[in-house]
């Protein structure tokens, strides 16, 4: 992500547009792609790659600015060809004995599926014969030709691929058979012949036999597939520049299908999924690397080879030690083994799950292979947030439903349910339920906060389902087209293999798990994360029976330690909150929301507050909140004992401490047909129409309260001074910080400023204490932030709310627009993610770096922290350290995502500092 956001390096304009493998390095994504880079560093390496060229990523972009090729690239490949050919002993194309060759795109950044490759280019009614002879194989020739027809046919020239689809249905149907192996070569010479009618007639002209034409034509398609809709949509969403361009590798073609002394893999040089080190794959004999992906036979385990081919397996082996040790890190790789001579495909540093990535790079360490600081780079704080969900039992029995889309984490456990109202009926009588819809809308909204889980079988990861559970952090699996979801009859039907059709009908148990995609039938118990185990301390990493995954957490949570320069506090309104995120490694509070402390049976006294006509009425109420108030302080700052704690003053609209407006409304209504009318709920009407606004988020609320509603503030002053007062005499070291919310100008903070000091000079003085409390302020408004450097003239520091300062921002109501209309903001790609998780770095985040700039330009010691959601947003964490806060603050379950992304953005700025 980080790193995607970069945009197109200049290129020095030079007139070299390509690159043998032999001139290439993996340094040079830019200029040739992820692909052509690490073709190029193997070939490199000594190890066995079919020879090939790359033409750059700046010849794209000429072609995608221009609209044609540069002139000179026609020359360059023209001269690489030549090279190639003499190489290999053929030239393309060749009648007698063919050279053939892919024309593969690949760019800087992985883009899987989203532009074309075309195979066995060079193919032509004059060379087939020559291939078959040469291969001693008449089908297979006909075989390659009629792929090369295929996919250039639907690539290159835009046929309906269908077309070729049925006419291989057709074949097999007239021959009576079920699979294409069953064809043979005399079948394939009629296909041939078929698709290219097929070709005529859609294109009106035929398939090109120039080996040449075909391969610029394939090139020029690659090119133009940087540009397809899918290919835009996929970038906008990955934050991948959109003028970057794909390189195009042109590699001379080795083939697996050559019998049983051929065949294709992939392999891993450690286990992806569990991080074990050894060999990890499958190879498919006598096959193409596209028959293992479209499952045609099944494949066997890597370590077969061994038997198949020995000398093949050992010098697999070899590379793959030379591989890992060369790029430090798991690589994957595709190789095909052409009748006994091994080749190597393709390399990179391989996808993982979060527990192998945590494994190996502890490993790499141990081996000496990279540092502390390397390994910090080599997780995230996405990963560590997927180990830290509770998860299914792995040794537990359970039959698969089916599968879908892994939406939003989690292991979710409960009673299928078809719709909002039955799910939220039922969760109320105390059940556990799934929500199960084909997908879902606004009007779902309660049904789904009410649900355990959430199911549907349509829609991405960006559908409304899977947006909102994220956004709420329920576990989601959407787009499981298996699943016939029929909502009126309240039943899900799954066609299963062999004609098994499982039904669940509302009521039935139902297991999903957010983070692999799967369902189950039933329920699969659930078992807590050892990674929470751990940070609760119920688990020691040094135990005997620490699973080697809390034991690589443990190393890395301190690296990460180590390293960072950012502290990181909790948002928490109760001690045992507070408690936990201790456990967790919070280092203080950022912020106490006290408006949590006036709700439940405190609720009547702040309506006694609204209501206080007279200022004794007022003083009474207040009165009675006051020791409420001190108690809950005196706990929060015994639990974070010699920590600071920063606790905002009242900051919600009042109306919300009041009864809702229609509920209210109807009973005074009742009451007064039928002539007994309560006058405390006349009072309370009149107020809670007072009160009414039409825009409460930008109404009487933070500060404002503090101004006109005299004695409120003072009374949470006076509490906090008191119960910090309190802890001193305990003996302990209590280290509050009192801040103002929903500031917009000084003028605001000077006169609570005043206020808040007399009451503890008040304090102080009846208590012989000296309490040394700070008093600042957050910035959530535009004006704050813009008035930063007069703002610090009263603020010792500011906390960055950036929850508001985003809504205040750019327009957004939060409360409204994620369940509305992001989903479509989000599929339209105008953000790859929502700016209530990730900074919007562009607009609020130079809000946020001019304020940090003009509130330590004023006060050089202001300290700087920030408590939005956005404390825990692991790219977010990058960009307060890049602008120098002091503190991030964040949810006790997303502390140690905090930790790890702090030590994460230490090691990145320090590496771009001296870069
Ligand atoms: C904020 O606005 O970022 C903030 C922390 O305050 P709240 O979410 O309570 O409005
Ligand atoms: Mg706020």
């Amino acid at each position: 992500m980080q790193e995607n956001s970069q945009a197109a390096e200049p290129q020095p304009a030079s007139s070299k547009f390509v690159y043998d493998f032999t001139e290439g390095n993996r340094d040079l994504k830019d200029l040739l792609g992820g692909k052509g880079a690490n073709l190029a560093e193997m070939t490199n390496l000594g190890l066995p790659v079919p020879p090939g060229f790359t033409i750059t990523t700046e010849a794209c972009r000429v072609y995608l600015e221009s609209g044609s090729e540069p002139p000179a690239l026609r020359d360059e490949v023209s001269a690489h060809l030549a090279a190639l050919e003499q190489r290999m002993g053929r030239s393309l194309g060749q009648a007698d004995d063919p050279l053939l060759v892919s024309v593969r795109s690949g760019a800087k950044f992985s883009m899987p599926g989203m532009m074309d490759t075309v195979l066995n280019i060079g193919l032509s009614d004059a060379s087939v014969a020559g291939l078959a002879e040469k291969a001693g194989d008449e089908r297979f020739a006909w075989d390659s030709y009629r792929r090369l027809i295929q996919m250039f046919g639907k690539t290159v020239l835009g046929v309906d691929g269908e077309l070729f689809e049925e006419a291989i249905e057709e074949a097999k149907r007239a021959k009576g058979v079920a699979v294409d192996i069953e064809l043979d070569a005399a079948d394939l010479k009629e296909l041939v012949e078929r698709f290219k009618g097929i070709v005529s007639q859609e294109t009106g002209g035929g398939f090109p036999q120039d080996p040449r034409e075909q391969m610029d034509l394939a090139v020029r398609a690659v090119f133009d597939s940087w540009n397809t809709d899918r290919a835009k949509l996929y970038r906008r969403q990955e934050r991948i520049p959109g003028d970057l361009g794909t390189a195009v590798n042109i590699c001379s073609m080795v083939f697996g299908n050559l019998g049983p002394d051929s065949g294709t893999g992939v392999a891993f040089t450690r286990d992806p999924a569990s991080g074990h080190q050894g060999v990890y794959g499958d190879y498919l004999q006598n096959a193409q690397g596209e028959d293992v992906v479209a499952g045609i036979r099944n494949t066997v385990p890597l370590a077969e080879l061994e038997r198949l081919d020995k000398p093949s397996y050992d010098q697999l082996m070899q590379i793959m030690e030379t591989l890992e040790l060369h790029y430090k890190d798991l690589c994957d790789i595709e190789f095909t083994i052409e009748r006994g001579k091994l080749w190597m495909l393709q390399t990179r540093v391989g996808k993982r799950t979060a527990g192998a990535a945590f494994r190996i790079a502890t490993q790499l360490v141990d081996q000496g292979l990279i540092d502390e600081a390397e390994a910090l780079q080599r997780v995230n704080g996405v990963q560590l947030a997927q180990l830290m969900f509770p998860r299914f039992d792995d040794t537990a029995e359970r039959e698969l439903l089916g599968r879908g889309i892994a939406a939003s984490p989690g292991a979710a456990v409960g009673k299928a349910v078809f719709d909002s109202y039955t799910a939220v009926k039922w969760s109320r009588s105390g059940e556990k339920v799934i929500l199960i819809r084909r997908e879902t809308n606004p009007d779902d909204l309660n049904g789904m906060i009410a649900a355990n889980g959430i199911l549907t079988s349509r829609g991405g990861k960006t559908s409304h389902a899977a947006v909102v559970a994220r956004g709420m952090g329920k576990t989601c699996v959407c787009g499981a087209e298996e699943l016939e979801v029929d909502t009126k009859r309240r039943r899900l039907t799954v066609e299963g293999a062999g004609k098994k059709t499982t039904v669940i009908e509302e009521g039935d148990l139902i297991s999903i798990d957010g983070s692999t995609g799967r369902i189950y039938v039933g329920e699969v118990p659930v078992v807590p994360s050892p990674v929470v185990e751990y940070f609760e301390g119920r688990m020691h990493a040094g135990a005997d029976d620490a699973d080697g995954l809390v034991q690589a957490v443990h190393r890395i949570m301190a690296y990460a330690d180590r390293m960072r320069r950012l502290s990181v506090r909790t948002n928490a309104d109760t001690a045992e909150d507070a408690a936990r995120a201790r456990r967790f490694g919070a280092q203080g509070i950022g912020l106490c929301r006290t408006e949590h402390m006036f709700l439940g049976e405190r609720r009547e006294m702040v309506e006694r507050l609204i209501l206080a006509d007279t200022d004794s009425e007022r003083e009474d109420a207040l009165g009675g909140l006051l020791p409420l108030q001190r108690a809950d302080f005196v706990e929060l700052f015994e639990a974070m004992d010699g920590l600071p704690v920063t606790v905002r003053l009242l900051d919600p609209p009042l109306h919300e401490f009041l009864p809702d407006i229609t509920e209210l409304s109807v009973r005074v209504a009742l009451a007064e047909s039928r002539k007994d009318a309560n006058e405390n709920d006349l009072r309370l009407l009149q107020a809670v129409h007072k009160l009414h606004e039409q825009n409460p988020m930008l109404g009487l609320r933070g500060v404002r309260l503090g101004l006109v509603i005299p004695g409120l503030f003072a009374m949470q002053v006076r509490a906090i001074a008191e119960a910090a007062a309190h802890r001193v005499e305990a003996k302990g070291d209590p280290r509050a910080e009192i801040m103002i919310p929903l500031v917009g100008t000084v003028q605001e903070l000077e006169i609570i400023r005043d206020e808040a000091e007399q009451v503890i000079a008040e304090v102080e003085a009846a208590t012989g204490t000296e309490l040394g409390l700070s008093l600042g302020t957050m910035i959530e408004l535009p004006r704050a932030a813009l008035t930063a450097g007069q703002i610090a003239e009263a603020a010792e520091f500011f906390s960055f709310g950036t929850n508001d300062l985003t809504q205040t921002v750019w327009g957004f109501s939060r409360d409204d627009v994620e369940a509305s209309f992001f989903t479509a903001y989000l599929e339209k790609g105008i953000f790859g993610v929502s700016p209530f998780e990730t900074i919007d770095r562009d607009g609020v985040g130079s809000l946020v770096r001019h304020a940090v700039e003009a509130g330590r330009a004023t006060r050089p010691d202001l300290k700087l922290g920030i408590c939005g959601e956005h404390g825990g947003d692991p790219e977010s964490v990058h960009f307060f350290h890049e602008v120098g806060l002091d503190y991030v603050s964040c949810s006790p379950f997303r502390i140690p995502v905090a930790r790890l992304e702090a030590g994460r953005a230490a090691v990145q700025s320090k590496g771009s500092d001296s870069r």
